[in-house]
C-alpha cells in the first residue's frame, strides 16, 4: 500500500512557507540557514528536502554555521558514537547562540524521533529551539512558523509515518542524485534502531519514482542511486493495479535512454533474488556493484541478529551474483562483537570475508541501542577485545582489497570524475565504487576512460586516455 500524505497537507505546508517568508522579509534583511547532515544517504536525501523547504520559506543558503540565522542538525541514531558526535556538535553551537541571541538552532531526524533523546534536548540543551523527528520532516514550514510567532521552543514528535511527496528539493550535486524509493524497515534486526526511528516500510509509487528518474537523466545526472533500508522489499502497485517489485522497478529505470549509472542500496541478502541478479546482469546502466551486508558469518549470531539467513545461504547469493557478473564488486557491512559473540563465532566472519572476497567492507563494533532486543542481552566481551577482532578483520580485508586492486593494473576503466583533487590530480569512482586518482583533461561530473598505471594499497592511480 502506498501511504502518501494527502495533497491538502502539502498545500498547507506551502501556505506556512509563504507566511514564514513574509515574517522573515519584515524582520530581517535576508535570513540564511545551514543544514548539517550526519549518517547515511537516506539522511543526505532528507537534507536535500530540508534545504528545498528552507528555500521556499525564504532562507538563503549559509556557507558556514557561523554566518547562519538558522542551524539545523539532521541526525543519525544508528550507533552510540554517531549520536555522541551530534551531541558534541550541537553543544558546540551554544556559544554562537550566546553571542547572537537571534539565531535559532534545530535538531531533527533519527535521534530526534526517539522520545528519550528529544527529552534530553528539552532538559539539557535549552538553547535548542526546535526538535522534530523523521515523521515530521515535511512539517518544517509549519514548525518554523510556530517558532517565529509563539517565541517558544517547538517539539514535534509525530508518531505516524507516511510518504510526503511533492516536497521542494534542493539537490547537493548536479551530476549524482539520491532517489529514495522507499522509507522505513520491517526487518527488526535485533541490534538495529532504524525501524524504531524510521517506521515501517512504505514504498513510493512506481510512477513517481520513474518520473523522477527520467527528470534526472534529462537534466544530465550521471549517477542515480536508488535508496531504501532494504530496497529489495520494494513493492507497490502501478496505475493499472499491477504489483511492481524491485527487479521490475529497476528494469524500468534501466530502460531509460541516456548515459548514466544506476546504483541502489541497501540489499538485504534474504530478498536478493535470482530475478534481481538477472536484471542487474542484463542492465545497460546498472553499475557492477552490490552492497550486500552480511553483518556476521556465524549462523548462531546471524540467528540472534534476526537476519533470517545462514552464512551458507549468503555465500550462495554472493557466488551466484559473481557467476552472473564476473566484474561485480561486492561490499558489505559487518558488526563485530554482537552480545555473546565468541572469538570462535568471529572466526566464521573472517572465513566468510575470505570466501566472498569483498571489494571493501564497512566494519562496526556493536553498539547497544535503547529499545532494541539485543540491548537486553548479556555482553561480556570487553571493548578492547572487540577492537582487536575488528583490527584482525580490517587487516584481512586490506590484504584482499589490495590483491584485487593489483590485478587491475594496466586495465582501462570508465570513471565518473567527481573531484578536481586539491592534490593536483583528478579523482573519480569506478562502477564498483572504487576511487581512482588520475591525470588528464577531465571535467567534473563527466565520464572518462582511465588506464590504471599504479595501485597503492587499494587505491588506483592512472591516466586518462
Ligand atoms: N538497512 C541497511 C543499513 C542499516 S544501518 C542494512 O540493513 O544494511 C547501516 C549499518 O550499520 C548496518 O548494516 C549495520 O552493519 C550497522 N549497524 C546498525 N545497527 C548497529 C549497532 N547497533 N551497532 C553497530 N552497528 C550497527
Ligand atoms: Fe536495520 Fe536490519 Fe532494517 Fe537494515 S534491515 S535497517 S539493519 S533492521
Amino acid at each position: 500500500m502506498i501511504a502518501e500524505l494527502p495533497k491538502e497537507e502539502i498545500l498547507r505546508q506551502r501556505e506556512f512557507a509563504a507566511m514564514v517568508r513574509e515574517l522573515l522579509a519584515v524582520r530581517t534583511q535576508g535570513a540564511s540557514a545551514f543544514v548539517q547532515t550526519f549518517g547515511c544517504q537516506g539522511n543526505e536525501a532528507d537534507s536535500e528536502r530540508l534545504r528545498g523547504m528552507l528555500e521556499l520559506c525564504g532562507f538563503a543558503r549559509a556557507e558556514t554555521m557561523e554566518t547562519a540565522d538558522l542551524i539545523l542538525f539532521n541526525t543519525c541514531a544508528v550507533r552510540e558514537h554517531a549520536q555522541d558526535r551530534v551531541f558534541g556538535n550541537v553543544g558546540a553551537v551554544k556559544s554562537l547562540k550566546e553571542r547572537n541571541r537571534k539565531i535559532h538552532i534545530g535538531v531533527c531526524g533519527c535521534m530526534a524521533q526517539q522520545k528519550h533523546v528529544a527529552e534530553k534536548f528539552r532538559q539539557n540543551y535549552p538553547f535548542v529551539d526546535l526538535v522534530f523527528g523523521t515523521h515530521a520532516l515535511h512539517r518544517l514550514p509549519e514548525l518554523l512558523y510556530q517558532l517565529y510567532t509563539a517565541q517558544k521552543r517547538v517539539f514535534a514528535l509525530d508518531e505516524t509515518a507516511a510518504i510526503a511527496e511533492d516536497i521542494p528539493l534542493r539537490r547537493s550535486s548536479d551530476f549524482r542524485a539520491w532517489l529514495p524509493i522507499m522509507y522505513g524497515c520491517n526487518n527488526f534486526c535485533s541490534y538495529c534502531v532504524v525501524p524504531l526511528v524510521r517506521g515501517s516500510e512504505r514504498s513510493r509509487s512506481p510512477a513517481r519514482v520513474l518520473a523522477e528518474a527520467k527528470e534526472l537523466v534529462a537534466a544530465g545526472y550521471k549517477e542515480i542511486t536508488l535508496l531504501g533500508q532494504n530496497v529489495n522489499s520494494y513493492r507497490a502497485a502501478d496505475a493499472a493495479g499491477e504489483t511492481v517489485d524491485f527487479p521490475k522497478l529497476l528494469r524500468a529505470i534501466d530502460d531509460i535512454e541516456g548515459d548514466f549509472w544506476l546504483r541502489f542500496m541497501t540489499s538485504h541478502p534474504k530478498d536478493c533474488s535470482e530475478d534481481l541478479l538477472q536484471v542487474m546482469a542484463r542492465g545497460k546502466h546498472i553499475a557492477m556493484h552490490l552492497h550486500l551486508p552480511a553483518q556476521s558469518g556465524d549462523d548462531g549470531i546471524l540467528k540472534r541478529m534476526n537476519r533470517v539467513y545462514t552464512s551458507g545461504e549468503y555465500l550462495r547469493v554472493a557466488n551466484r551474483a559473481k557467476e552472473l557478473m564476473p566484474a561485480l564488486s561486492v561490499t558489505s557491512d559487518i558488526i563485530v562483537g554482537f552480545p555473546g559473540e565468541s572469538y570462535d563465532n568471529f572466526k566464521n566472519t573472517l572465513r566468510l570475508a575470505e570466501q566472498v572476497r569483498y571489494t571493501s567492507l564497512f566494519t562496526f563494533i556493536y553498539s547497544p541501542r535503547e529499545g532494541t532486543r539485543a540491548a537486553a542481552l548479556p555482553d561480556p566481551v570487553p571493548h578492547a577485545e572487540k577492537v582487536k577482532w575488528l583490527q584482525e578483520l580490517t587487516a584481512l580485508q586490506e590484504r584482499v582489497s589490495a590483491e584485487q586492486c593489483d590485478a587491475m593494473r594496466n586495465r582501462t576503466l570508465r570513471v565518473l570524475c567527481e573531484d578536481d583533487g586539491k592534490k593536483m590530480r583528478w579523482s573519480g569512482r569506478t562502477q564498483g565504487n572504487q576511487i581512482v586518482e588520475f591525470d588528464g583533461a577531465a571535467q567534473i561530473g563527466h565520464f572518462c576512460v582511465v588506464k590504471i598505471t599504479n595501485v597503492i594499497k587499494s587505491r588506483f592511480y592512472g591516466e586518462m586516455i
